[in-house]
């Protein structure tokens, strides 16, 4: 049967992946182009040569949905493994549990509360005169009073996002950020799990499809994509149009690595909530495969920063005047004939690997409808304003 039209799908991380494999599939010749060395993006897994420890390269990704197709559908291509994420958190001299639970409201008060107690007593913290909050910080102290505010938020919130969390809108919390009970288990989600030989490994077998072929150390520009009867991008929005509007603001990641021999810190994520302690929190990769042995671990203490033109892009800011920018490329993008903008980078959103994996497959099942009926491929399958 003769393979229908060429696809030119940029990026091989989880977007372009999950398309790829869904149009190879349905008899698509598809090209996966990459300008990194590796596939996976920054999902990407590789084992430390020093250590043997898998590594998370550009920052922990823990999978959690609620999305029984999403679960089914990466556990068709890798087995996972049971991993609940415990987050502690370094404030004032103590280690604390989070999210803020009944363990560290007992701790920190010095307390011996019931559920029912401490959701008196924090009500009796929140401060109650603030009725209309509009910046995260009066967000917060409605919540839950300054003495929590100040110890678990305050700081960790204004290292993550380079301003003071008055400048921040209050939406980024929207609800009351604290358990009234014992559970330390960081997502509410169905499901949660770790890929037992790692994200690159996954999304290797997602691409494994003969009408699928990738190529690496290639980067992308807008006039090459003329040939293909549709390109899907995962880029950058601002990056396909030459950032001729401006750059939309993202914040970058700094990763320092040290190596230690043993246990450095008993858990994955230890976060640094005081505000003169320089980065966000510090990773302990092995700890993300507690079914893995091994003697020497591996760390990185994550600085989070603005992000310049050479770095990569890690969070969309997304404060009023970026979204302003990002209407008016959302515009542009409108525009262009056969290209549909995805992903993170494509559509300009903060989006978790399951709401990536989701929308992959919409994406790809609402081409194939489009193009069965003769109708056009919108440029977003959401609209990211
Ligand atoms: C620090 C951090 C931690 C995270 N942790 C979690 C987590 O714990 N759990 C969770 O569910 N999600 C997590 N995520 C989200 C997860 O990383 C995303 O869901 C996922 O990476 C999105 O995949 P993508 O394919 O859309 O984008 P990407 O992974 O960014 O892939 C895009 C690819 O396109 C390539 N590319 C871009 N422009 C061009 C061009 N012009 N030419 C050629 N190639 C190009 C890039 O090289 C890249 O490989 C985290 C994100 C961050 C930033």
């Amino acid at each position: 049967m003769p393979l229908k039209e060429k696809i030119v799908i940029v990026g091989a991380g989880l977007s372009g992946a999950v398309i790829g494999r869904e149009l190879a599939q349905a008899g698509h010749e598809v090209e996966i182009i990459d300008s990194r060395k590796h596939i996976a993006g920054n999902c990407h897994t590789e084992r430390d040569a020093e250590t043997g420890v898998m590594i998370h390269i550009y920052g922990p990704h823990i999978f959690h949905t609620d999305d029984s197709e999403v679960w089914d559908y990466v556990n068709s291509f890798q087995t996972f493994m049971p991993y609940k994420n415990r987050v502690k958190t370094t404030s004032g001299e103590q280690v604390y549990s989070l999210p803020v639970n009944l363990h560290t409201i007992n701790q920190f008060f010095g307390k011996t509360f019931r559920p029912d107690e401490a959701r008196a007593f924090i009500d009796e913290k929140a401060d109650k005169s603030i009725t209309d909050p509009q910046t995260f910080e009066e967000q917060a102290m409605r919540f839950v009073g300054k003495d929590l505010y100040e110890a678990f938020f305050k700081g960790y919130t204004q290292k993550q996002w380079g301003c003071s969390p008055t400048d921040l809108p209050a939406s980024i919390l929207k609800r009351l950020p604290v358990r009234f009970n014992y559970d330390d288990n960081y997502f509410f989600h169905k499901y949660q799990g770790m890929p037992e030989n790692g994200y690159t490994d996954m999304i290797g077998r997602i691409l494994d499809h003969p009408n699928i072929t990738v190529k690496l150390e290639t980067q992308f520009h807008r006039s090459e994509g003329a040939d293909a009867g549709h390109v899907f991008y995962s880029g950058p929005l601002d990056g396909y149009f030459d950032f001729e509007l401006g750059r939309l603001a993202y914040r970058t990641l700094d990763f320092e690595r040290f190596s230690y021999q043993g246990d450095y810190q008993g858990c994955a994520v230890m976060n640094y909530g005081d505000v003169d302690v320089p980065f966000t929190r510090i990773t302990e990769h092995k700890h993300f495969s507690p079914w893995e042995e091994h003697a020497g671990s591996v760390c990185y203490r994550e600085f989070s920063r603005e992000c310049g033109p050479q770095d990569i892009p890690y969070y969309p800011v997304r404060l009023v005047e970026d979204k302003a920018q990002l209407a008016e490329y959302v515009t542009r993008a409108e525009q262009e004939a056969s290209v549909t903008f995805v992903g993170r980078l494509g559509t300009y959103r903060y989006l978790d690997m399951d709401v990536t994996i989701r929308e992959a497959l919409d994406t790809a099942r609402l081409y194939l409808a489009r193009t069965a009926e003769g109708s056009r491929m919108p440029a977003f399958l959401h609209s990211p304003v």
